[in-house]
């Protein structure tokens, strides 16, 4: 009989700039060394809850991503001394690659590129790229099951807004959940992703209960968490992103050849090149987004 795997990928937000914030506010909060030690603290609960439990851990900074967990080549290097440490072995590995690896990917970070928002976006496409392949590699007569975990400190760039969406939906598309936890302000996008794919999503009121919160929603699955008592859902901001300046609107313009959004009345669609008459009526629809499509001549 085979058993089912179940897969996690959690993908670390390690964007320096919100940590550099952390250090200058005089507010007694988690800093980032204590934020990556509960990480792997719940990394490690979430191997030695069931034998079953596979882990993948992808970093992402403010302007690059990296495989922090599995390493063939580290993990080769590594040699457990179980005995010593009285230590699950495979718990010792995890701690040595994530930490080598993390020192690397922190050591090379170039401070220099200025961007605020995170490359949640890239990480997420690569996590999905990661469980396709599994996918592909299952064998016939196995159930595996995917999740992502997004545990993410920056607040949103409606940027990533348009990737960020495409590949929700193909999350959603190959059922795979999206978890969300965020120590920031509430995130639209994230709040979209868990909603779209039947994760959870959860604004940490705390972060030093970061631990607990993470061990309460996200170390079991679909499966068992019908039978915990989760936190009441909120009402999902689902407002999109313009493509001409990439802000969350309420209210805006459509085309009816691409499907692109405007915040303003814009005579030609700057994806799809088609050009609008913008003297005639557009239409409000019941969404409030306005349709453009009377406005196309061509
Ligand atoms: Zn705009
Ligand atoms: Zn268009």
């Amino acid at each position: 009989m085979s058993s089912s795997i179940k897969h996690l990928v959690v993908i670390i937000d390690l964007n320096p700039f919100y940590w550099s914030d952390k250090i200058s506010s005089t507010t007694t909060t988690l800093n980032f060394k204590q934020y990556l030690k509960i990480i792997i603290q719940f990394c490690n609960a979430y191997i030695a809850f069931d034998i079953n439990h596979r882990l993948t851990i992808i970093g992402c900074s403010n302007n690059e991503t990296c495989f922090l967990y599995p390493d063939p080549t580290n993990e080769s290097l590594i040699i457990p001394t179980v005995t010593k440490t009285n230590l699950f072995e495979q718990l010792f590995v995890i701690d040595r690659v994530v930490e080598n690896n993390l020192k690397e990917f922190i050591e090379n970070l170039s401070p220099q590129h200025i961007s605020s928002g995170s490359m949640i976006t890239m990480a997420l496409t690569q996590a999905l790229c990661y469980i396709n392949r599994l996918i592909r590699d299952t064998l016939p007569g196995e159930k595996n099951s995917f999740r992502i975990l997004i545990i993410q400190t920056t607040t949103d760039t409606s940027k990533q807004y348009m990737n960020f969406m495409n590949a929700v939906f193909t999350s959603e598309k190959i059922n795979v959940p999206i978890d969300g936890c965020i120590l920031n302000n509430d995130s639209s996008l994230l709040q979209q992703a868990c909603d779209l794919t039947s994760g959870i999503y959860l604004r940490v009121p705390d972060p030093n209960g970061l631990l607990q919160y993470l061990l309460w929603l996200y170390l079991t699955d679909k499966e068992v968490r019908k039978m915990l008592a989760l936190p009441t859902k909120v009402a999902v901001d689902y407002r999109p992103a313009c493509f001409c300046h990439h802000k969350l609107i309420d209210t805006g313009y459509v085309c009816s050849v691409c499907l692109s959004i405007y915040c303003d009345n814009t005579s030609t669609c700057s994806t799809c090149r088609s050009a609008f008459d913008i003297n005639n009526q557009s239409i409000s629809t019941s969404n409030g987004i306005t349709d453009s499509s009377r406005r196309q001549i061509r």
